[in-house]
C-alpha cells in the first residue's frame, strides 16, 4: 500500500493488487526504457512488504484475487524471501487465485528448476519476461543484458517449471529498412524455438530522458512510419510457424490491434494487415497512441 516512485504493471494486470517488492529493475540498462531511470535498484525489506500485505487486507478486505509483484524483475529476491511473501499472501486473501511477476532472463537463471518448481508450487503462476528482440545485433545494442539464447534457456526453464509465460517484444525498435526485417525474422525464429503461451508486441514509442530518445532528436535513430510497422508485423507473423501462442498488439503504443492465436488465426490477421496498408482498414491516429 505504501510505493516508492512511479509503478507499472502490465496491461493485463489491471485488476491486481499491485505488491512492490523491489524497487526499480536490476538490469536498468535498456536505451528505450525510461521506467526505472529515476530508481536505484534495491529489494524492500520483507517486513515492509509483509506490512503492506496487512495494510492491503484492511483496505480492500479479503475479496483481492490477483496480485502482481513490482517493480520490475521481482524473481530475482532470494528463495526464502519469495515462499515467505507467497505464503503471506495466500494466507492473507482467502480468494486469491494468481500471483504474478516480471521476470528478468539473467534473475530467472539465478534460480534452479527445483526453486522455480517450488514458486511455481506456492502459487506463483505467470512470468512476464521482457524478449524485446530476438535480433542480438539489437539486443546489444539497446543494452537488454541479454543475448537471445539467454532470454531462450530462461523462457524455457519457466515454461519447464509450469509458469504461464507472458513474454513482449518492441515493434520498430530496429529502424527502418533491412534492420527491421532483420529484427522481424530473428524474433519470429526465436518464438518458433520458445512458443511461449503469450505474446505481447508494443510499438517503440521515443520517451524522453532515454538515450534513444537523444538518438530521435539527433537523427541517428529513424522511428518507423505507420506503414513500416505494419510491414514489420506482417513479416514476423507470417514467419511464426510454431504455436499455439496468444497474441495480442491491442497495446495503446500499436496502430492495429489484436487478441489472436498464431499460428490457427494467422491468415485473418495478414489480411487484416493488408486491408490496414491497403486503406481499407483504420489504424490508430498518431495523437491516441500512448504508453
Ligand atoms: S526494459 Fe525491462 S529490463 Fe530493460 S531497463 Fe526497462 S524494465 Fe529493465
Amino acid at each position: 500500500m505504501r510505493y516508492e516512485g512511479m509503478i507499472y504493471r502490465p496491461p493485463g494486470e489491471w485488476k491486481s493488487y499491485l505488491l512492490q517488492c523491489t524497487i526499480g529493475c536490476s538490469n536498468n540498462s535498456c536505451t528505450f526504457c525510461s521506467m526505472y531511470k529515476d530508481k536505484q535498484f534495491r529489494v524492500r525489506p520483507l517486513d515492509d512488504i509483509l506490512e503492506d500485505i496487512e495494510m492491503a487486507r484492511k483496505a480492500y478486505g479479503s475479496k483481492i484475487n490477483r496480485v502482481f509483484l513490482c517493480d520490475g524483475d521481482a524473481i530475482i529476491m532470494k528463495q526464502d524471501q519469495l515462499l515467505t511473501i507467497l505464503e503471506k499472501l495466500y494466507r492473507t486473501f482467502p480468494h486469491l487465485e494468481k500471483v504474478t511477476t516480471y521476470a528478468g532472463p539473467k534473475s530467472t537463471m539465478t534460480k534452479t528448476p527445483a526453486q522455480l518448481n517450488e514458486l511455481r508450487e506456492a502459487g506463483l503462476g505467470r512470468a512476464y519476461l521482457g524478449v524485446e528482440t530476438g535480433d542480438n545485433e539489437l539486443l546489444a545494442k539497446v543494452k537488454k543484458g541479454a543475448t537471445a539464447e539467454e532470454i531462450l534457456e530462461a523462457a524455457l526453464l519457466l515454461k519447464d517449471c509450469g509458469f504461464d509465460l507472458w513474454t513482449m517484444i518492441i515493434l520498430g525498435l530496429a529502424g527502418p529498412g533491412a534492420p527491421s526485417c532483420q529484427h522481424a525474422i530473428a524474433t519470429a525464429e526465436l518464438m518458433n524455438k520458445m512458443v511461449p503461451q503469450h505474446l505481447s508486441a508494443l510499438t517503440y514509442m521515443c520517451e524522453p530522458g532515454t538515450p534513444m530518445y537523444r538518438d530521435v532528436q539527433q537523427g541517428t535513430f529513424q522511428l518507423l512510419n505507420p506503414r513500416e510497422v505494419l510491414e514489420e508485423t506482417r513479416l514476423l507473423l507470417a514467419n511464426i510457424h510454431e504455436g499455439p501462442i496468444h497474441f495480442t498488439s491491442n497495446h495503446a503504443s500499436n496502430y492495429l490491434s489484436f487478441n489472436d492465436t498464431i499460428p490457427d488465426k494467422t491468415p485473418g490477421m495478414l489480411a487484416k494487415i493488408d486491408s490496414a496498408l491497403s486503406g481499407e482498414t483504420k489504424i490508430r491516429s498518431e495523437w491516441s497512441r500512448g504508453l
